[in-house]
């Protein structure tokens, strides 16, 4: 069994962005984007078109979906998966867990990874990614975000076991960002 590492943050920490570059920096790596596949299935049975149209689904659709991405990145068999999610989404009923217990089961984590920015760098960041429709923010809710995180990834470490690293990703750091977590698994797979 290879290491499957889920990495996790509020939306806009820069999961995506650092995490491509750990996949092209490791051999034998592969990103499963959560919210991709789940875009891919929801077109495919056409609940929706847009990434961002995902959380405004009713919840029993986005419970498909996401049992749906679950078991298919549970079946990759890559020397590292890298899956890019989220702890919880901001819904219309309030916020919803992103790993719950059959999700996180079926992901078999071998390592937790939080990504964090300060309330401001994520505003800005937010701001100033013009590809996504992303949820209006002040800088206190993005505090309260960035706290409920640490809650709900001690929850998925203690279901699973996994250990969780908290890496903070500095504003223009994201080179060295992925570096220190492709050495990380490196250093744990040799
Ligand atoms: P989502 O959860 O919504 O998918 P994300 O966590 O994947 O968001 P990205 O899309 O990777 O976030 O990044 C959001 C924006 O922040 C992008 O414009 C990206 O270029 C920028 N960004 C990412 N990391 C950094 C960094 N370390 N410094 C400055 N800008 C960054
Ligand atoms: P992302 O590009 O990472 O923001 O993912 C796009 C969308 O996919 C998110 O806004 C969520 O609606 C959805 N998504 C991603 N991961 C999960 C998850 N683990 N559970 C439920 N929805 C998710
Ligand atoms: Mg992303």
């Amino acid at each position: 069994m290879g290491l499957r590492a889920v990495i996790v943050g509020i939306p806009g920490v820069g999961k995506t962005t650092v995490l491509e570059k750990v996949v092209a920096s490791y051999r034998g790596a592969k990103l499963a984007n959560f919210g991709s596949i789940m875009l891919e299935v929801g077109r495919s049975e056409k609940l929706v078109q847009f990434r961002d149209e995902l959380r405004r689904l009713p919840l029993d659709k986005q419970r498909h979906l996401q049992k749906t991405a679950a078991a298919k990145i549970s079946l990759m068999k890559d020397k590292l998966v890298v899956v890019d999610t989220h702890l919880f989404i901001r819904t219309h009923e309030g916020f919803w867990p992103g790993l719950p217990f059959d999700v996180v089961r079926a992901l078999k984590p071998t390592h937790l990874i939080l990504l964090e920015a300060s309330p401001a760098e994520v505003a800005k960041r937010r701001a100033s990614d013009a590809t996504r429709y992303r949820d209006p923010a002040t800088e206190a809710s993005l505090a309260e975000e960035l706290e409920l995180a640490r809650s709900f990834i001690v929850a998925c470490s203690t279901l699973t076991g996994a250990p969780i690293t908290i890496v903070r990703n500095g504003e223009g750091m994201q080179a060295e960002v992925a570096q220190f977590i492709a050495r990380m698994l490196e250093r744990v797979s040799s």
